[in-house]
């Protein structure tokens, strides 16, 4: 089975091998793919909420994000082996955006913390190249610049840390107007990055 249904979310079956070799595969495709990570509260918020669950199985790729999704699947199918988390799946994408120079946009989080998390990112991957960050704080009218800035920065990778719901509902909005290649909701990661 490649995928399994919780209450009505898909979840991929993928470990962190498989997750990071298909998110490496849209890389080199040349439309923008989307990863969501579900996690245990993304599913319930998708039980009041048709429109988000939607969203969440509008994905290309949906891993367990958490050990809940992991222990719930036992219950709904085929038994998830390994939960990948948003950030550890971003921070072992890292080293191979690293190797291959693509490029990376950091968006989400107050001002100056995208900023914080660029500067820590290159104290590890000192060759990763992050053409852009931005703040997760602007109204619609801003949100025009946003894409702009995001386009022109030409990213391969798009890092959206704005909290659940908020950003999976902007990556599905946005979607059709980015050139990158792989977009992935990241919740508080920037947060955590930036610290
Ligand atoms: N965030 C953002 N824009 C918003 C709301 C939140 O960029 O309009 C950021 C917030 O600063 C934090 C991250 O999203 O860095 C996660 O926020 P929160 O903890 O509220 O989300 P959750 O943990 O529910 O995913």
């Amino acid at each position: 089975k490649d995928s399994i249904n919780i209450l009505g979310v898909r979840i991929d079956c993928v470990n962190f091998k498989k997750a990071k070799e298909k998110c490496l595969e849209f890389l080199n495709s040349s439309s923008p793919h989307i990863v969501f990570t579900p996690n245990v509260e993304m599913i319930m918020l998708a039980q009041k909420d048709e429109k988000f669950k939607k969203i969440l199985n509008s994905s290309d790729l949906n891993v367990p994000d958490g050990i809940g999704v992991v222990w719930a699947s036992k219950y709904f199918g085929e038994k998830l082996y390994e939960r990948v988390t948003g950030f550890d799946l971003m921070m072992e994408l890292m080293p191979e955006l690293e190797r291959h120079q693509k490029r990376v946009f950091l968006l989400g989080a107050k001002p100056s913390v995208a900023e914080k998390a660029k500067e820590n990112l290159l104290k590890i991957f000192k060759n990763l190249s992050i053409c852009g960050t931005h703040h997760g704080y602007f109204s619609q009218e801003e949100n025009e610049k946003v894409i702009e800035l995001i386009n022109s920065s030409k990213a391969d990778v798009v890092f959206v840390a704005m909290g659940m719901k908020k950003q999976e509902e902007w990556i599905y909005k946005n979607k059709k107007k980015l050139n990158c290649k792989l977009i992935m909701g990241v919740g508080g990661s920037l947060d955590v990055l930036s610290g």
